[in-house]
C-alpha cells in the first residue's frame, strides 16, 4: 500500500489506488501510539511505557469468506477489519495500527459506473478504522487471479495482563457479549435473496467463482438488499467487534479468560476449554438468542464477533458494559478425559455439544 510497492507496474489502475489509499489513510486520524505511518520503508508504532504489543492476522479469501456476488466491496472491507479488531478485543488489547494486503483482480481496481470495488472496500474498512481510532499504517497491492484480503492489527495490553483463552477455571461462570446467532441468520436472509440460480452457482465451486472474476466483477453485482431486509442482513454485513467490552474486562479485572466468537458458540468454547484444560455447561434457556435466529445458528452459527469469557464465581459482571448486554450462559467445570468437553443442558437433558461452527463458504455443505 505504501510501506512496500514491491512487484511490477501494473498500470493506472493500481498506481493510482495506491495514491489514494496512501492519501486517506493519511488523513485518518492518527492513533496514540503510530509514530509514522505509510510513506517509508516501515512504520513506527510504540506502546506506552509498561505494555505489550499483541499481534493478529487474518485472509480473507474470495469465494471462501466472502463471495463478489453476495458481499457489497463496503462489507467486505468491513470484515476485513472487523475479523482483526475482534481478535484484539479477545485479548482486551487497544488498537495501534492496521496493516493490509490486498490480492486483487485487474478488474476490482478498474472504475466502473462509479468507484472501483477496491474503491469502495476502503470505504467500508476506513470507516470501521476510524470509528475504532485504528489507522491504517502499511501494507501490499498485487494484481491476483482471486481477491485475496490479508490483515494484520498491532494492540497493546498492559504487560502480562492480556485476555488468555487459558485462564479459566472449573466453577467460573461463563458470559457472552450482545446476542448470537444473528450472522448466520442474516447469512441465511442473503441466500434467500440471492435465489436458485446464486446458490447453484455455489456448488460449482472456486473454480467456477475464479473464472466469473477473471472476467470481471461488473458481470457479477452483489444481490440487492431491500432496505427492510438491511436490518436482518446487518449483523452479517457489518459486524460490530467488541473493543471497548474486551478493554473494560481488562481493565476492570472481570474475565479470567476470554475468546472472541468467530467461528460460533458450539466452535470457540471448545477452543476455550481445550486451552484451559477445563469442561463447560451452558444452559440452552441461557442463550441471549437473536431475534429471528434459530438455536442452530446460536449455537453453531459463526460470524457474530462477540466475546465470550469467563469470571470468578464472586465477581460481579454487570449486565451491560458500554452498552452491549453480557448474559451469562453456564459454567466451567473439571474435565475428565472421558468425556466430552462441552455439555449442553436443555430442559432436563443433559447432553455433549458436538463443535460444528462455522466452515465459512466450503465446498461441502454444512
Ligand atoms: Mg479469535
Amino acid at each position: 500500500v505504501g510501506t512496500k510497492r514491491a512487484g511490477r507496474d501494473e498500470g493506472g489502475g493500481e498506481l493510482e489506488l495506491i495514491r489514494q489509499i496512501r492519501q486517506r489513510a493519511g488523513s485518518a486520524r492518527r492513533g496514540a501510539g503510530l509514530r509514522l505511518g505509510i510513506g517509508d520503508d516501515c512504520a513506527l508504532v510504540r506502546p506506552r511505557a509498561g505494555e505489550e504489543l499483541a499481534i493478529t492476522t487474518d485472509l480473507s479469501i474470495a469465494g471462501r469468506h466472502f463471495r463478489l456476488d453476495w458481499h457489497p466491496p463496503e462489507a467486505v472491507g468491513h470484515r476485513t477489519l472487523a475479523r482483526g479488531l475482534s481478535d484484539l478485543a479477545a485479548m482486551g488489547a487497544r488498537p495501534l495500527a492496521a496493516f493490509l494486503s490486498l490480492g486483487l483482480p485487474r478488474a476490482l481496481t478498474v472504475a466502473d459506473r462509479g468507484a472501483s470495488w477496491a474503491q469502495r472496500f476502503l470505504d467500508g474498512f476506513l470507516a470501521l478504522a476510524k470509528a475504532h481510532e485504528t489507522p491504517l499504517a502499511g501494507g501490499d497491492l498485487a494484481e491476483s487471479p482471486v481477491a485475496v484480503a490479508d490483515i494484520v492489527l498491532v494492540g497493546a495490553v498492559p504487560e502480562g495482563k492480556a485476555l488468555l483463552r487459558s485462564r479459566a477455571r472449573p466453577g467460573d461462570a461463563l458470559y457472552v457479549t450482545g446476542k448470537l446467532g444473528a450472522a448466520a441468520r442474516g447469512l441465511a436472509g442473503i441466500a434467500e435473496l440471492a435465489g436458485p440460480s446464486n446458490r447453484d452457482r455455489r456448488g460449482r465451486g472456486l473454480k467456477a467463482l475464479r473464472e466469473k472474476q477473471a472476467q470481471g466483477w461488473g458481470k457479477e453485482r452483489p444481490v440487492k438488499i431491500p432496505a427492510a431486509r438491511k436490518e436482518l442482513t446487518a449483523a452479517h454485513m457489518f459486524p460490530q467487534p467488541r473493543v471497548e467490552q474486551g478493554l473494560v474486562l481488562l481493565r476492570r479485572r472481570l474475565a479470567t479468560a476470554a475468546i472472541d466468537l468467530s467461528d460460533g458458540l458450539s466452535t470457540d468454547l471448545a477452543h476455550l476449554c481445550e486451552e484451559s484444560g477445563v469442561g463447560a455447561t451452558i444452559q440452552t434457556e441461557l442463550l441471549p438468542v437473536a431475534d429471528g435466529a434459530s438455536l442452530e445458528q446460536a449455537l453453531n452459527g459463526g460470524e457474530d464477533y462477540e466475546l465470550l469469557f469467563t469470571a470468578r464465581p464472586k465477581t460481579r459482571v454487570p449486565g451491560a458494559i458500554a452498552g452491549v448486554p453480557v448474559t451469562p450462559i453456564g459454567f466451567i467445570t473439571e474435565r475428565a478425559t472421558s468425556e466430552p468437553a462441552v455439555m449442553v443442558f436443555s430442559g432436563c437433558i443433559v447432553e455433549p455439544l458436538e463443535a460444528r461452527g462455522w466452515e465459512h463458504f466450503s465446498e461441502t455443505d454444512r
